[in-house]
């Protein structure tokens, strides 16, 4: 017997409800603010075959689904309060819904963030999940807060989830347990909640990094109205990716995509504090070029030699 709409939602996805004033089950779900806060809300959709691959587990999906969204509030520096879930499914899979649930519900209750509605239909496999969080009015970061003289950051290490595509794809070939690992990066990238809160009042703008570090920090001094240079060589990355040819580990950190880190920029008045961000957060933080005024992105070597910007990044209607 294969279940209903309703009973799938009543048993994978309806909890006793926390924070929210009303949560699944109304035609709409109610959450009371903090006094003084903005509500910081973002959506992503996640597709099968354009996400994600067929072949990931169903836990680490439905983290990854929620992941990506928690990443959009730490690059705000907003706390997470709640999501809603909406999915197409080909069938009602009891292994694969509670796979899926186990997955999800772990890294939300890690965050504190409740599933408070959604909806479900059948249809091919596509998986979206709505976020709310709060930040105390006016203390948001922004991608628009850059400014000359500022030092650029970025958290993490960058690329291994680009490297376990490209292993998927076949172009690379990597041991069983380092496949393992930067597989792990790519499924299961773990939000910075906590080092985007302690960055309030120290970051002047912050990104998350999904579409690879070049397009993402475009973006950043496009509505910053400056320019930056940026030590490529510099940027973190695992063990893994360091043995890889250096062409190789350009693209993944440059352009790789799927990272999930974030990039942020803070005057250099503000290092000692960004320090201490990192260390409250528990999250390594690794200083890789400057905002200048002049526009433009400009790249340079280990040896400051100033390297061409052939790399693309992620963009569904041009990749
Ligand atoms: P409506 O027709 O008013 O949109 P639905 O019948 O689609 O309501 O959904 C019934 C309830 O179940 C709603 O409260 C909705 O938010 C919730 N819901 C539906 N799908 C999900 C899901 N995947 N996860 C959590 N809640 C869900
Ligand atoms: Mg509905």
């Amino acid at each position: 017997m294969s279940l209903g709409e309703f009973e799938l939602i009543a048993r994978h996805f309806t909890r006793p409800v926390r924070r929210a004033a009303l949560g699944v089950g109304d035609d709409c779900a109610l959450l009371s603010l903090t006094p003084g806060q903005q509500l910081a809300t973002s959506t992503d959709l996640l597709i099968e075959g354009r996400h994600f691959l067929s072949t990931v587990a169903p836990e680490r999906l439905g983290h990854k689904a929620l992941a990506v969204n928690l990443s959009d509030l730490a690059a705000c520096g907003a706390r997470p309060l709640a999501f809603t879930l909406s999915l197409a499914l080909p069938q009602a899979e009891e292994a694969w819904l509670a796979g899926f649930a186990r997955g999800l519900f772990a890294l939300a209750d890690a965050h504190g963030c409740e599933l408070v509605g959604g909806d479900t239909t059948r249809g091919p496999l596509a998986i979206n999940v709505s976020i709310f969080g709060e930040v105390p009015a006016g203390q948001a970061l922004l991608r628009s807060g850059a400014r000359p003289g500022d030092e650029l950051y970025v958290s993490g290490r960058l690329g291994d989830a680009r490297l376990a595509l490209e292993v998927f794809r076949g172009t690379v070939s990597l041991p069983g347990e380092a496949f393992e690992r930067v597989r792990i990066a790519m499924e299961c990238p773990q939000p910075r909640v906590a080092l985007g809160l302690a960055l309030r009042g120290v970051a002047s703008s912050a990104i998350d990094l999904s579409d690879g570090l070049l397009g993402d920090l475009g973006h950043v001094l496009q509505l910053s109205g400056c320019g930056a240079r940026l030590e490529v060589d510099a940027v973190p990355r695992s063990a893994e990716l360091a043995a890889q040819p250096l062409a190789l580990q350009r693209l993944c950190t440059l352009a790789g995509g799927d990272d999930y880190e974030l990039l942020f920029t803070a005057p250099a008045a503000q290092r000692q504090a960004v320090a201490h961000a990192a260390q409250a957060a528990g999250v390594p933080v690794s200083r890789i070029g400057c905002i200048e005024a002049e526009p433009g992105l400009r790249l340079m070597d280990a040896q400051g030699q100033p390297l061409p910007n052939t790399w693309t990044s992620f963009d569904h209607f041009r990749t």
